[in-house]
This record gives C-alpha cells, sequence and structure tokens, in this order.
C-alpha cells in the first residue's frame, strides 16, 4: 500500500515539474519570440504573461498574432530594397535631358549630349573628364566640348591658333613632323559627322 502511494505520489511530483517546466518554457520562449520581434519591451512582456495565464492556447493566439518578420529579417529586408533602390537610381541619366542612359552609350540619343568616348588606344569607353585610359593607361586627350566638335571645319578652325599648337609649329618646321602628325591624328574624332 505504501509503495503504491509513494510511486503514484512520485509520478504526480514528475508530472508536475514536467508540466511546470513546459510551462515555463512556453512562456520563455514566447517572450524571446518577441523580443525578436518587436522593440518594445512591454509587449514582450504582456506577450509572456499571456502565455503564462493562457497557457498553450495562448501560445497558438500568440502565434497566430505575432509580428511577421523578426526585426533581423525586416532590418535585412530593407537593406535589400535600399540596395536595389540605388542600382535604379545609379542607371545614369543623361546630364543633358535628364533621360536614362545605358552606361555603354557615347552619346544621349535624345539630345545629343556626349556621354563617354572611346580609348583612343583599346576603344573602351572613357569617362569624358579622364585624361588617361585607365583599361590601357595610354594617355588622352583633354575633351573638348561639344560645340567645339559639331562639325569638322569649326573643328580645325578653333584648334588652330592654341599658343601650344602654334609652338608645336614652330618645333615642326625645325624639322619634326612626327608631333604634328600625332597631334592631327589624335585630335580629330573618328565618330563626328555632319548631321551629329
Ligand atoms: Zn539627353
Ligand atoms: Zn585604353
Amino acid at each position: 500500500m505504501d509503495n503504491l502511494d509513494t510511486g503514484v505520489l512520485i509520478a504526480i511530483v514528475y508530472g508536475g515539474v514536467v508540466i511546470a517546466a513546459f510551462w515555463l518554457a512556453m512562456i520563455i520562449w514566447a517572450y524571446r519570440d518577441m523580443r525578436a520581434r518587436s522593440r518594445d519591451g512591454l509587449a514582450s512582456l504582456l506577450v509572456g504573461v499571456m502565455v503564462a495565464i493562457l497557457t498553450v492556447p495562448g501560445l497558438f493566439i500568440y502565434i497566430m498574432l505575432r509580428p511577421r518578420e523578426t526585426l533581423s529579417e525586416a532590418y535585412e529586408r530593407s537593406l535589400e530594397e535600399e540596395a536595389l533602390l540605388q542600382e535604379i537610381e545609379e542607371k545614369a541619366h543623361c546630364p543633358g535631358c535628364g533621360q536614362r542612359v545605358d552606361s555603354a552609350w557615347q552619346a544621349c540619343p535624345s539630345c545629343h549630349t556626349r556621354l563617354k568616348r572611346p580609348c583612343r588606344v583599346c576603344n573602351h569607353l572613357l569617362e569624358l573628364s579622364w585624361e588617361i585610359c585607365p583599361y590601357c593607361a595610354s594617355p588622352q586627350n583633354q575633351y573638348i566640348p561639344e560645340d567645339a566638335v559639331v562639325n569638322t571645319s569649326r573643328h580645325v578652325a578653333r584648334r588652330a591658333p592654341e599658343p601650344p599648337a602654334i609652338s608645336d609649329k614652330w618645333l615642326a618646321n625645325s624639322g619634326t613632323s612626327s608631333t604634328t602628325q600625332g597631334y592631327a591624328a589624335s585630335d580629330v574624332p573618328q565618330y563626328v559627322d555632319d548631321n551629329y
């Protein structure tokens, strides 16, 4: 009789401890889960209290109503969105008319603004302001603004009176013709035409 009673008692105590531990674990889990989903400490506390009072049904109610994302998931999503947005914004816009342009374009198709120019040596597209090609390290001419390149005749007329050109000519007269040749070949852009 005594033995049976002790056995039953042990079983009851064991069951009670297990249930109590389970109950505590549920509260802690719900509290932590809410902490991961909300910065509001009071909300987490309320969730803990609700689960403590309603036990398993309370846990189910919490799982049904909890915020869908954890804070870290929300943060990651915002980062992704930001990166996407930046990608869209980084798509170049024409400085002349604001239209979206491709990074491989040399000129804007709608307003004819020069966007890039090819390297004289390796033909990689370069920014207009670059004075050296980053791909082959060959020096580039300074970019001449569009109005000077509109047509070839004006282009030649404008370039001629420049002081360095004159001094080059003096040098050329004394024998070195290679400098003038190099000058002419490099300075006349290949892509200039009359309807540009
Ligand atoms: Zn444009
Ligand atoms: Zn190059």
